[in-house]
């Protein structure tokens, strides 16, 4: 017998079945054949890795007609169900209704981007933006590029390109395996200073670290992990006292960043734009598709002396946001102008706020309609679970929140069924992403408001 991997049909095969004759006509001959050469030869690598694997016919036409569809490329709708509200490989923040609607503006027609219909001459991009962060932080000055990387970057060329800056060791982070602080530093041409030990840092090992090349102090806020036990850190409001002390800018990096106190929304305490400030901050910045909730963007808000040498960098040119993005984020920030209507408006604080009794209410009613589309094959049950906030903030402190469990009622390969049923769900549309512990299926329940998508999957797939 040969290894099954040598006999995969052939192209010639495939398109003379009914169901190949069906793509030809729908994709032309040149597209198909290629499509089916690239399904047979990941079919191929995959029989190679487990022989036990059975590939049918259809299922190399099924993976073909996906990628001629356009179905198996990136953007397609997805249904985050993993509990991680702003999870950063779904596309983090999900943009409220009011920001949607002036994307659609202004991407629909020219607008007055740079253009003062006033004096009918060329404007300021970031002026509306900039007159909002005031308004919400009390700032002097803020303005705006693509991600809170490029903030970071572009207000370290600025203002210390050649100079050298201290950093705490125990704040030398990593976000998402890309940005580093000491590569960051790097990139944007000054020298990091690594001051104090991973779990204490003094403010006399930063005094210390003060000379004439110093460029300014540095704060980076450490989002996505906790140091615990024998601890200590440097607090904002030292650490620029101490900046100031010795006429230097204070910046601090807040990662997330937030424009409201979480807590009022039951929420563990986040640090804000606002208290950074107050600190005596003389650079503030932060993401715009964290927990702000908007379009991806890096805010920078602080003096009018810092803002404005930023802005006349000429790396700000390259590293400014488009109009869409602009227009998103003034509606997005628009809401916080009437902070009490922020958890109906806004779809990052209404899941992140959503009360766990009435996640499990939704759970309840749900469970029933789910048992009843499924097979036997799958049993469903309703389980409590936490949830994440994500994208690096808050890691430690999770949300109570309800989850539908499902599980195989098969008595052998029971986890290789639940491993299919979740591969078959990706796959569908909308894609529906659970998360898998224990052997169960679980899909977090904060983020579903409409089951009807859910549903209909279960029942196609089970
Ligand atoms: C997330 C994060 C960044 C990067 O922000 P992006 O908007 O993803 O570019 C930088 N610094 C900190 C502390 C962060 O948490």
């Amino acid at each position: 017998m040969s290894h099954p991997a040598q006999q995969l049909p052939s192209i010639d095969r495939l398109t003379r079945g009914a169901e190949g004759r069906r793509l030809v006509e729908l994709f032309g001959r040149t597209r198909v054949t290629a499509a089916l050469k690239a399904s047979i030869a990941d079919a191929r690598e995959r029989l190679f890795e487990d022989e036990e694997l059975t590939l049918s016919e259809s299922t190399l036409l099924d993976s073909a007609e996906r990628a001629l569809s356009g179905q198996a490329k990136t953007l397609r709708s997805v249904l985050n169900l993993t509990g991680t509200v702003l999870h950063t490989n779904l596309g983090r923040a999900v943009l409220p209704k009011q920001a949607l609607q002036a994307v659609l503006q202004v991407a629909s027609g020219p607008s007055n981007l740079e253009f003062d219909l006033e004096t009918g001459r060329r404007g300021d991009r970031d002026l509306e933006l900039e007159r909002l962060l005031q308004e919400i932080t009390g700032a002097e000055a803020a303005t705006v590029v693509n991600n809170n990387a490029a903030a970071v970057m572009l207000a370290l060329n600025t203002l210390a390109h050649n100079r050298q800056v201290p950093v705490s060791r125990g704040e030398l982070v990593e976000i998402g395996g890309s940005f580093r602080v000491p590569e960051i530093m790097a990139q944007s041409g000054c020298s990091l200073v690594e001051v104090g030990a991973t779990n204490r840092t003094r403010l006399s090992d930063f005094e210390a670290a003060i000379n004439e090349e110093t460029a300014l102090l540095m704060k980076v806020h450490t989002s996505n992990y906790q140091i615990q036990g024998f601890t200590e850190s440097v607090t904002e409001k030292a650490l620029s006292n101490l900046a100031h002390q010795y006429h230097l800018p204070f910046m601090t990096d807040l990662g997330s960043g937030t424009l409201v106190n979480l807590t009022r929304y039951n929420l563990p305490y986040e640090p804000t734009v606002q208290d950074a400030l107050r600190s005596g901050a003389d650079v503030v910045t932060f993401s715009g598709d964290k927990l702000l909730g908007g379009p991806q963007a890096g805010l920078i808000v602080g003096t009018r002396a810092a803002i404005d040498a930023i802005k006349k960098n000429p790396m700000k040119r390259a590293l400014r946001v488009d109009k869409m993005t602009l227009a998103a984020l003034t509606a997005v920030l628009k809401l916080y102008l009437t902070p009490e209507a922020l958890i109906k408006d806004l779809p990052t604080l209404k899941d992140l706020s959503r009360p766990a009794v009435e996640i499990q209410k939704f759970g309840e009613a749900l469970l029933p309609a789910a048992a009843a589309v499924m097979s036997d094959r799958f049993q469903a049950d309703l389980v409590p679970t936490k949830s994440q906030i994500g994208s690096g903030a808050l890691p430690i402190d999770v949300l109570p929140s309800w989850a539908l469990a499902i599980k195989s009622s098969a008595e052998l390969n029971a986890d290789q069924d639940i491993v299919d049923f979740a591969s078959k769900l990706r796959l569908g549309e909308p894609a529906i992403i659970g998360r898998i512990q224990d052997s169960q299926l679980l899909f977090d329940l904060r983020t579903l408001y409409d089951p009807a998508a859910l549903l209909s999957a279960l029942e196609t797939v089970s």
